[in-house]
């Protein structure tokens, strides 16, 4: 959300049924605003469920007022460095501010990363990107305002190759463009462009993702140029709203107490510690040479669980994860990694933190039907014998 501003929350109706949980008090808080600051739309693309496309700066003020409703004290422009062990826990945590350096010293961690610095340092066994370490492409996004929506969207290829090709060509527009991803923003008018794809960069890598984010920022120039001239619909449009940097998809995966695989999508598994429900297609994007996939993962109407086993390591008492760091082989990743699942995992293991705190015992001794049981009561929907609906 912060790095793609406008980025819609995908996966979020599996089977057309909301998830639940956070997301679902998120999107009723926006939806019943005055005027509404969210709505369920159909994706354009193929195999994609309905999504939640929102206004992205009242979506963030009504988290942080979430957030201070429950008490949390968030503490913006820090980073985490280095975990400081003692046998199987993570005794303290390195970090700076502007002010310089400072520790904290957690009970729990919950490394919500996207990279998993913490828990790689603390010992936690990790692979990057798929079997020969090809991470997905990353992207540069940015809104236009200002566009004829019907002029835009009368055409019927979601993708506009016909325009793009002729660009390509002409060498106006980069030769991974011939697949635009347009889709209608949240306001009338505004179009958010998730098509500028940087293929090869390391996102652990901070030169990489410095010297990613200049290319996506002059490609992305280049593009906005070209809808301009080429495409009906953006005469009089701009530019606004770039990613502050690209939007990495895919760095560290680490190493849990059970592996997602792309059979347990395709079998539709429920496991029995399933914490949030998810149908999303195989969404893999400009990996090393491929192009882009939407592969179905599932039948039309079915879905599947991931297990909270998925998110606890083997070997740290007081660490958990959650987010895009979950343990999945390549293809499981590339559906599990939606927003909407990315947030219910860090309710998960927020949930199981209070629990294993309550009861003074490790991460993994969480009784895990009671937290399937505590997360129904949150109102996660579909987990354990529930039906999603
Ligand atoms: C370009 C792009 C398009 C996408 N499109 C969609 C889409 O349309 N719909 C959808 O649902 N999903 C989409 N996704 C996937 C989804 O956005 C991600 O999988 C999801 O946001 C991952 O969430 P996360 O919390 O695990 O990690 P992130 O969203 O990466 O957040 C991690 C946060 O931790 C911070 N951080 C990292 N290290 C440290 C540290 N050491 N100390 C302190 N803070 C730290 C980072 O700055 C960041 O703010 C897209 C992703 C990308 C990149």
């Amino acid at each position: 959300m912060a790095f793609c501003p406008g980025m819609p929350w995908g996966a979020a109706y599996p089977n057309n049924k909301i998830i639940g949980g956070l997301l679902e008090e998120l999107t009723n808080q926006l939806e019943t605003m005055d005027p509404p600051a969210a709505e369920k739309r159909s994706c354009t693309l193929e195999n994609f469920g309905p999504e939640i496309v929102y206004d992205h700066d009242i979506a963030t003020l009504t988290m942080f007022e979430m957030l201070k409703g429950a008490r949390v004290q968030v503490y913006l422009n820090a980073t985490a460095i280095e975990p400081v062990m003692h046998k199987k826990n993570i005794e303290s945590v390195s970090c700076f501010d502007r002010n310089g350096p400072f520790t904290v010293k957690p009970r729990i961690v919950i490394d919500c990363s996207g990279d998993g610095d913490i828990s790689a340092k603390a010992g936690v066994p990790f692979t990057i990107g798929d079997h020969n370490g090809n991470s997905m492409g990353v992207t540069c996004s940015f809104h236009m305002i200002g566009v004829n929506w019907k002029e835009a969207f009368a055409e019927s290829d979601p993708y506009f190759t016909k325009y793009t090709a002729k660009g390509i060509s002409e060498g106006r527009i980069h030769e991974d463009l011939a697949k635009l991803y347009l889709m209608k923003g949240f306001h009338q008018d505004s179009v958010f462009c998730n098509s500028v794809h940087i293929r090869g960069v390391d996102g652990t890598d901070p030169m990489a993702v410095s010297l990613a984010t200049q290319e996506g920022r002059r490609r992305c120039y280049q593009l906005a140029q070209f809808l301009r001239l080429d495409i009906p619909g953006f005469s009089k449009a701009y530019m606004t709203q770039l990613s502050p940097t690209v939007g990495v998809r895919e760095t560290r995966k680490l190493e849990a107490i059970y592996k997602i695989k792309g059979e347990d999508l395709a079998n539709g598994t429920k496991f029995s510690d399933g914490v949030v429900c998810c149908d999303n297609p195989i969404d893999d994007v400009m990996r090393d040479k491929a192009g882009m996939t939407h592969e179905a993962v599932v039948n039309n109407g079915n879905y599947y669980t991931i297990p909270f086993r998925a998110l606890v390591p083997t070997n740290i008492q007081n660490l958990m994860f959650a987010g895009r760091i979950v343990c999945a082989d390549p293809i499981a990743f590339a559906s599990v990694r939606g927003m909407p699942q990315c947030m219910t995992m860090g309710q998960a293991t927020g949930t199981a933190a209070a629990l294993a705190l309550r009861d003074k015992i490790s991460v993994q001794e969480v009784n895990r039907d009671r937290l399937v049981t505590e997360l129904t009561r949150q109102g996660v929907h579909g987990l354990g014998n529930n039906k999603l609906n």
